[in-house]
This record gives C-alpha cells, sequence and structure tokens, in this order.
C-alpha cells in the first residue's frame, strides 16, 4: 500500500488536508501505525502529522484544568493537579499499554480513536469533561458523553480536530479499574472510572467502557449512591454494584464472554468504591 505523509506547520493546513476523503491524522502513531500495518483503512490516500500543533500541557485555567490533546499518558498520570484532584484520569493513564508507548500515546489519540475500550474515556466520563474542537468553521464544545457516537465513530467532521479537553476544577477522590489478559500490554475486557465530590452533598460519576458500543454512565448507581448514608455500608455497595451488573451491555468477542462481562462490571464497581472509601 502506498500512501503520502503530510506535516502541516498550522491548524489551518492541518484542516485542509483532513477534508481530504481518505486522510488521516496521526500523533503518537500506536493506534494508527497498527491500523495501517494491519490494512484497517481501505482507502488511505495519506496520513496528516498534526505534532507541534497541539499544546502537550496541562494547565488550570480559571474554573477548568485544559489538557492539551497531545499530552501523552505518562505525564497525566504523573502530573500534580491531575494525581491530587482526578486521580480516575492518573489511574486510567497509568494503566494504558506499557512505560514506553505511554511516553508516546497521547489522550487526543486515545479519545480520537473512540475505542469502546480506551482506558481514558471512561474515567473522563466520570470527571465529566469536555472536548474542545477546532479546525472547522468555528471552534466547538462537545461533552465527552457525546462525542463518541458508536465504535471507532464520533463528532469530528472533516476537517476537525481535538484540541483540548476540559475539566471542572475541582477535588475528586477516584478511582479506575480495568480487566485485562495481565497486567501491561493489554487491552481492557472491561473498565471503569470512578469519581466522587462533595460540595456539600456527594456526588457520585460512574463511566464504564467495554459493555457497550459506547461507555456507559452508571446512573442508577450514581443516584443510589448519592442519596444513600455515609459512609458507604458494605450492604450498599453490593447494591451499587448490582446496578452497574444490570446497566452492562456486553457483547461477546475474542477478548471475553457477555456472561464474564456483565459480573464484572459489579465486581469493577465495588473494588472501586472500596479503594476511595477512606
Ligand atoms: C501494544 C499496545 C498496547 C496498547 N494498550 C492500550 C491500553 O492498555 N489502553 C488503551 O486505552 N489503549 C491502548 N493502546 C492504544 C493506544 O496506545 C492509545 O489509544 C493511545 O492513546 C493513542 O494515542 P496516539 O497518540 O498514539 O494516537 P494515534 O495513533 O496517533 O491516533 C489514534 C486516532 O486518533 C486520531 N487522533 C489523534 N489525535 C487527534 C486529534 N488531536 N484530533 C483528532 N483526531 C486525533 C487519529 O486520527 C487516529 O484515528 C495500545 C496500543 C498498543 C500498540
Amino acid at each position: 500500500m502506498s500512501f503520502e505523509f503530510y506535516k502541516p506547520s498550522n491548524i489551518k493546513e492541518a484542516s485542509e488536508l483532513l477534508k481530504n476523503p481518505g486522510y488521516v491524522a496521526v500523533v503518537g502513531g500506536t493506534d494508527t501505525i497498527v491500523k495501517v500495518k494491519g490494512g484497517f483503512y481501505k482507502a488511505l490516500k495519506a496520513l496528516v502529522d498534526l505534532n507541534g500543533l497541539f499544546s502537550k500541557e496541562i494547565k488550570v485555567e480559571g474554573d477548568k484544568c485544559i489538557i492539551g490533546s497531545a499530552c501523552v499518558m505518562n505525564n497525566i498520570a504523573h502530573n500534580p493537579v491531575i494525581v491530587e484532584n482526578f486521580p480516575a484520569l492518573a489511574e486510567a493513564a497509568l494503566s494504558v499499554a506499557a512505560e514506553q508507548i505511554r511516553n508516546v500515546a497521547t489522550i487526543g489519540g486515545n479519545v480520537g480513536n473512540s475505542s469502546p475500550v480506551g482506558d481514558t474515556i471512561p474515567a473522563l466520563y466520570s470527571l465529566e469533561a469536555e472536548v474542545n474542537i477546532v479546525g472547522g468553521e468555528e471552534k466547538r464544545t462537545v461533552p465527552i458523553n457525546e462525542f463518541i457516537t458508536g465504535v471507532g465513530r464520533n463528532v469530528l467532521q472533516p476537517g476537525e480536530m481535538i484540541e483540548s479537553f476540559a475539566i471542572p476544577m475541582r477535588k475528586t477522590k477516584g478511582a479506575f479499574q480495568k480487566l485485562g489478559e495481565r497486567k501491561a500490554l493489554s487491552i481492557s475486557k472491561i473498565n471503569l472510572g470512578l469519581s466522587y465530590w462533595n460540595d456539600g452533598k456527594p456526588h457520585y460519576r460512574i463511566g464504564m467502557g467495554a459493555v457497550a458500543i459506547t461507555v456507559l454512565r452508571v446512573t442508577k448507581a450514581e443516584e443510589f449512591l448519592e442519596a444513600a448514608p455515609h459512609p458507604l455500608s458494605d450492604e450498599t455497595i453490593q447494591q451499587a454494584a448490582q446496578y452497574a451488573i444490570e446497566t452492562a451491555k456486553p457483547i461477546t468477542d475474542i477478548r471475553s464472554t457477555k456472561e464474564y462481562r456483565k459480573q464484572m462490571a459489579g465486581v469493577l464497581l465495588k473494588r472501586a468504591l472500596n479503594a476511595i472509601k477512606n
């Protein structure tokens, strides 16, 4: 297979290139290159290298934490603002692949790939993140739970790119749980991000991946936990886990069966709730 490779020097140039059919954006390349080699892109005409166009930084701006789309997993996992305030995301980033890949794999690529098993996505759901999009007629912002529309599909129009992610700045407790074949270099059979904060009343947000075509919020468990007496009892945690099992709509595939995934949805939520209990 032959294709062109472009290295645009600004966002406008990148956007014009990406409006062409068969032109695919690449940053770390850890998803894209595997797909190119595997013949996934049947009509690939060109790769468009976005390196240098988007920020790799994490900064606090007013009441938002802004994560540049080119920020790599290891930077997210060890950044003090993220570790202090958004532990679900720090743990999710640290669970991706292995050290070498985490040094090049970006959060923009993880979300841009829009896989139901992408590890940062349930954590971003639990933190009510927004996706800042550029390259179209005008900049726009989309809540993460409206960004991904199906397996490998999202709301980006031709020429649009992810500039950054914005997370409401508040101190959360949180946990990320993942069930894979092994600890490192393993794609999730199911994953779960939990965030909790208290602004006078308790808030729980739970994102669950690999149990449907996109990440699901476990709203029944969230509402139940918010109304429950605190600290949470074992019975409350057990009931919340039951809601996670009921919410999960997994399929059987090469990585796992639907019955096992459903049961494990409950186990992962139980583990996550116990992890943030103290
Ligand atoms: C061995 C191995 C193990 C892995 N393990 C895991 C794992 O445990 N968990 C996990 O979640 N993932 C895993 N992955 C997948 C991958 O590493 C991640 O999804 C990574 O975050 C992708 O980032 P990237 O910069 O390499 O993306 P790229 O490959 O460069 O791009 C991925 C997709 O996103 C699009 N894209 C990238 N940036 C933008 C942007 N700014 N705007 C719009 N679209 C964009 C690209 O067009 C492409 O479709 C693994 C991959 C490998 C090879």
